[in-house]
């Protein structure tokens, strides 16, 4: 991703907040183009389509485009389709939508359900992989369709999964098992639900006494922002504490009224988090990764994870090094915000959850000190408390680092 200009000035072009243009849509009234419903019925979902407005489709695009339904549909928004750069095959945003053919390699690795999802299932639609909390599927639709997505066995229904969630049975386990104190809502994706459908289930939620904290994983605000209007921001801030987590990948998704459908939901008392996946060609590059973190804190959105991309089926031509995810990590920490420095974690493949993976400060540890590394590689010693001997003894034959 070389850029012709410095770094800095690409950093600040890619947070300019530019508002989406109209684009083959221009003679749409306002009305309409502004209307969520009027979005989702004019999406671009077809190889016609798609050779109609992109003239220069690339080969694989098109062979993509033409198998695409024996993976995941294809389903693009006006708004989001009028970012990309029909002149650029490399396109970041165009990547993450348009299908290449590339998607039906498999390589040996890869699985249908990487995060072993289904089989942490105790009921349909309900994933318990950890202790305290419950991810709760609400539907197999989306605004878009992310070529890498790895719920994609389920999403769009392209492969006949025929996700049918019973969420009074989703609601009974939960209100059986007091553990749960934290229902993450999440799809597909939920926003595409009616304000009346989604408040008729946030109300049987919060009539979970043990229920605490409520979240919804999300991108519609990112591809359908007209979705986020006055009334849903209204129904949802009844439901607090409730949290919104957003799924942004590059700066330029964060225009003019993705950042005001932000504003919406902040105004309403929602804190906002972002969810990346690290993606090559999109995001691996520290210059376009820092404009990304920094623009949603403008968004007054905190990023809270960077993704390892998931083994999913077909994805290699999107996934990055954990090296290269590494040392992006490492131009983060201390080079800029700390509130727009996520945590870059693995979804451990099968369904080990998620681990965090981080640059390695830590040098040396025993009883007697810490031996640590800052942002800029100068080494300080820390004195070890006296009861302080490392939890976690390294095994004998891990050689301890050399001193600096
Ligand atoms: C990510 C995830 C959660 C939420 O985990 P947090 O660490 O709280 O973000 C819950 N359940 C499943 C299955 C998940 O994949
Ligand atoms: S919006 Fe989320 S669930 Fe839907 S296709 Fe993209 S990654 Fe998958």
């Amino acid at each position: 991703m070389a850029s012709p200009i410095p770094q800095h000035d690409w950093l600040n072009e890619l947070k300019q907040f530019q508002p989406t243009p109209r684009g083959a849509w221009e003679g749409v009234a306002d009305a309409d183009w502004n209307d969520w419903r009027w979005q989702l019925k004019n999406r671009v979902t077809s190889l016609d389509q798609l050779q109609q407005h992109i003239p220069n489709l690339t080969e694989a695009e098109t062979e993509g485009a033409r198998l695409a339904d024996t993976k995941l549909a294809m389903a693009i928004t006006p708004h989001f389709f009028n970012l990309i750069d029909v002149d650029d095959p490399e396109c970041a945003l165009r990547r993450q939508v348009i299908p290449a053919i590339d998607e039906t390699f498999t390589a040996s690795w890869e699985m249908s359900d990487p995060c072993g999802e289904d089989s942490h299932s105790p009921v349909p639609g309900l994933v318990h992989r950890y202790p305290d909390r419950v991810l709760f599927l609400v539907t197999d639709r989306c605004a878009a369709y992310c070529r890498y997505c790895t719920r994609s066995r389920m999403v769009s229904n392209a492969t006949g999964y025929g996700f049918r969630p019973n969420f009074e049975q989703q609601l009974d386990y939960i209100r059986e098992h007091p553990e749960v104190r934290d229902v993450l809502l999440s799809g597909g994706d939920p926003l595409l639900l009616s304000d009346g459908k989604l408040r008729l289930l946030l109300t049987k939620l919060r009539e979970i006494p043990h229920v605490e904290f409520i979240r919804i994983g999300s991108r519609i605000p990112i591809f359908l922002p007209q979705r986020i209007t006055p009334e849903l921001c209204a129904m949802l801030k009844e439901f607090h504490p409730l949290f919104v987590s957003v799924h942004a990948n590059h700066p330029r998704e964060l225009t003019t009224e993705v950042r005001d459908g932000l504003a919406r939901l902040a105004d309403a008392g929602i804190p906002l988090g972002n969810q990346s996946v690290l993606l090559k060609g999109v995001n691996d590059d520290e210059t376009v990764m820092k404009a990304l973190l920094q623009k949603l804190l403008m968004c007054r959105v905190r990023p809270l994870y960077i993704y390892q991309c998931d083994l999913i089926n077909g994805s290699a031509h999107l996934r990055t090094s954990v090296r290269r995810g590494l040392e992006i990590m490492e131009t983060l920490r201390g080079h800029t915000t700390g509130y727009a420095v996520p945590q870059y974690v693995i979804d451990a493949p099968g369904g080990g959850g998620k681990v965090p993976v981080a640059p390695n400060y830590v040098l040396s540890h025993n009883a007697d000190r810490v031996v640590i590394r800052n942002f800029e590689g100068k080494v300080f010693e820390y004195p070890e408390a006296p009861d302080g001997s490392p939890l976690h003894p390294r095994p004998a034959s891990i050689e301890e680092p050399e001193l600096v």
